[in-house]
């Protein structure tokens, strides 16, 4: 089964083809610790999870590389106001940082550097930069990266070399595609830098936000590597400067594949800090959402379009998994005739999830494929169709979809489903009479127990495949 993606270095969908077989390498832009991550950021995070699982899922070793910005103009500053050494402000953001990676079920990177902890790689490879010929101190005494002298400058974010200007310095990490200029390798010490700063050949200072993502992907992945990932708003000027530091130290090409994923929006915008429009995942989960609602939310519109966030699409996807877990408990306690046609339903339904996530991550396909394991399942077992081990093929294969989705925890559902609302058992009794009723098609004797039903204050909801729940009105 061939895995392909749209590499946004060549605009293009390609089959995947990693330098070393059977492993992925993998490099992802992390946060800026010098605040609570939001839900935005999230979206970026979990479709590099979706990532990794689904390269895991095709048989790859992954190897992934997160880094963790802990001192740039931002963090400097926030640490500043607050009064507090850099160390320790941005201490407490890392770790709220991973407490919301387990909350949403993120797998685990397999390195987590930190910047502050790569400042002699940093300079050394600014120091290449200079053998090269292609770094030079100006008159500030701030390094800059001649843009002249990497001809391919532009090429991710395809910026014409008509409007580079090179000579012209920018010495701000984020700038716009109309104001690319030669950009900052190291930064003098200033005033508003207080006790953050290294000593360096060039003098005191510290590091732009470009070089760490260069010096640190390369330390622990090596000069050439398969996929690097972000948000889509990182493509300029972020990981276009980092290809140039990258290659322009080596010569070779860095990174074979550009994965971006594009913004969660709210009421049209997109959701960011400085727009103030943003939740972190603490709100959410303060208002009585779980991780899972959140992350099923965050993988289910394809990783480049635009996804706008709503709580009714949390409401959504509580209901969603909430009939997963039913359906578990339902599977688990089959003891039906037996069907002989079970595994090749089961493997149809894996051919359709796989034929959609190997396919550019295509979480559509994927998510039908689930919908025609519900239904499937749920239909065989409303006919007591299913024998114990009909019935474990069918939760293994919901278990295989979820190294995938991340989202259901098999395991879990019992537990989940019996801890939740329980109905008088007046109500209960009236509610299974009327699921009996309308598989006789007796649909008269149906409707009279659903208003009887409702006369004790209750709605019964009914879902595809005979499945049913109560609600109190
Ligand atoms: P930052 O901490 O601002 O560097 O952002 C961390 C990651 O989140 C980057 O990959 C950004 O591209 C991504 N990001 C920021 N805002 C959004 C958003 N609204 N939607 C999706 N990704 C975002
Ligand atoms: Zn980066």
């Amino acid at each position: 089964m061939k895995l392909r993606f749209f590499n946004t270095l060549s605009r293009q969908l390609q089959d995947f083809q990693p330098i070393s077989d059977g492993c992925a390498k993998m490099y992802t832009c992390g946060p800026t610790v010098y605040n609570f991550a939001h839900i935005g950021n999230f979206r970026a995070y979990s479709f590099e999870d979706l990532l990794r699982r689904t390269l895991e899922y095709a048989g790859l070793k992954v190897t992934q590389v997160m880094n963790l910005t802990d001192v740039d103009d931002k963090t400097i500053r926030d640490s500043r106001a607050a009064g507090l050494p850099l160390r320790t402000f941005t201490e407490k953001y890392k770790k709220a940082f991973f407490d919301d990676l387990k909350t949403l079920n993120i797998e685990p990177a397999e390195v987590y550097p930190a910047a502050t902890d790569h400042i002699p790689e940093m300079i050394r490879m600014i120091e290449q930069l200079f053998e090269r010929g292609i770094a030079y101190q100006s008159a500030d005494r701030c390094v800059y990266f001649s843009i002249d002298k990497f001809p391919q400058y532009g090429k991710l974010a395809r910026i014409d070399r008509d409007n580079q200007r090179s000579g012209v310095r920018i010495k701000n990490d984020e700038y716009a595609k109309d104001s690319v200029a030669d950009f900052a390798l190291w930064k003098a010490r200033d005033e508003a830098d207080g006790d953050v700063w290294w000593d360096s050949p060039w003098g005191q200072g510290r590091p732009g936000w470009h070089i760490e993502c260069s010096a640190m992907s390369m330390k622990y992945l090596g000069d050439s590597f398969d996929i690097h990932t972000g948000g889509i708003d990182n493509m300029f000027p972020h990981h276009e400067d980092e290809i140039a530091q990258s290659e322009g130290v080596t010569g070779k090409k860095w990174v074979n594949y550009w994965l971006h994923c594009d913004h969660l929006m709210v009421d049209g915008d997109k959701m960011s800090k400085s727009l103030g429009n943003f939740y972190t995942l603490r709100d959410l989960i303060s208002r009585g959402y779980t991780g899972r609602e959140i992350r099923w939310v965050l993988i289910g519109t394809h990783y480049r379009k635009k996804l706008n966030f709503t709580f009714g699409a949390v409401d959504q996807a509580r209901d969603l998994l909430n009939k997963v877990d039913e359906l578990v408990v339902r599977l688990q306690k089959a003891a039906g005739t037996g069907d002989a046609g079970v595994s090749e339903f089961v493997a149809k339904c894996k051919e359709t999830f796989e034929n959609g996530i190997f396919d550019d991550l295509n979480i559509s396909g994927a998510v039908a494929a689930l919908y025609e394991l519900m239904k499937g399942a749920n239909r065989r077992l409303d006919q007591n169709l299913l024998s114990a081990g009909d019935a474990r093929m069918i939760l293994d294969c919901l278990k295989d979809f979820d190294r995938v989705f991340g989202c259901f925890d098999v395991d879990g559902a019992a537990g989940r489903c019996a801890a939740a609302e329980t109905f008088p058992a007046e109500v209960q009794a009236l509610a299974e009479q009327r699921a009996a009723a309308r598989k006789a098609k007796d649909f008269a004797e149906s409707d009279r127990l659903r208003d009887a039903i409702k006369a004790l204050g209750y709605v019964v909801e009914d879902a595809p495949g005979g499945v049913w729940k109560l609600k109190k009105i």
